[in-house]
């Protein structure tokens, strides 16, 4: 299942790449597995995938206790404050970091080990009242104060789009994240030379590919539904 899956997005990925002149090297599938067993994570494994997302700290830490192989884990999940120094060295990108006062608590704790924290900046580039992330004003303004970090690397900016049915509707939200991407870019703040989006889950990574996704995060496309028991 996991593997046919795996197939048939990878070809959609190299689709998608072809209609946009993109390489297919820029374009990193992170396989979203939260709520799914490690067996799973094998299956993908197994087919040559290295990257997973996680969206809870617990979760992620239980996998990578679990799995010795060398992964590229990506949390992409809100992350409380308070679990912070959890993830100190465990994460090749924090995607979800959506406040000052989140990427201060980074600061302190990655700098207390002597770690780096590579992250991307989330907006909620539709305005959601329900999502988290940074108002695309604002983004700049952060950008700078996160900027003098020292113990902090932003790498791009991260964006969840609304739930459609026809995933065009999210063209505009994809395209105008690459856009604050490079008018940032423009200013040349110090320390800032961003370079990945964060786009595309199962509905609309193509669309996100199109607009110059450099990650896009699939989870049901590669994984099935999830069932979440309340
Ligand atoms: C769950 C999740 C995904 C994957 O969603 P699918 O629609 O299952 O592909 C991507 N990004 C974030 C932040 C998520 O929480």
């Amino acid at each position: 299942m996991v593997k046919e899956n795996l197939i048939t997005v990878e070809e959609k990925i190299r689709k998608a790449c072809e209609r946009s002149g993109r390489d297919r090297d820029d374009v990193t599938l992170i396989a979203v597995s939260k709520t799914k067993p490690v067996e799973m994570i094998r299956e993908a494994m197994n087919s040559h995938i290295v990257t997973f997302g996680e969206n809870k700290v617990q979760e992620l830490l239980e996998k990578q206790e679990q799995i010795s192989e060398p992964l590229d884990w990506h949390l992409i999940g809100h992350l409380q404050r308070n679990k912070v120094r959890q993830i100190v060295g465990r994460v090749k990108r924090i995607h979800s970091v959506d406040s000052l006062r989140l990427a201060k608590q980074i600061q302190t704790d990655f700098e207390k080990q002597g770690e780096l924290a590579h992250i991307l900046i989330e907006v909620n580039m539709a305005k959601e009242e329900s999502k988290f992330g940074l108002m695309p004003e604002e983004t700049e303004d952060v950008i700078r104060e996160i900027a003098g970090f020292s113990n902090i690397r932003i790498h791009g900016l991260m964006t969840i789009a609304p739930f459609v049915e026809n995933s065009e509707e999210n063209r505009i939200h994809f395209r105008n994240l690459n856009k604050l991407l490079v008018d940032i870019n423009r200013k040349n703040i110090d320390n800032v030379n961003m370079d990945e989006l964060s786009m595309g889950m199962t509905g609309d990574y193509e669309v996100a590919i199109e607009e110059g996704a450099t990650y896009v995060r699939v989870g049901t496309g590669i994984f099935g539904d999830r069932i979440y028991i309340s």
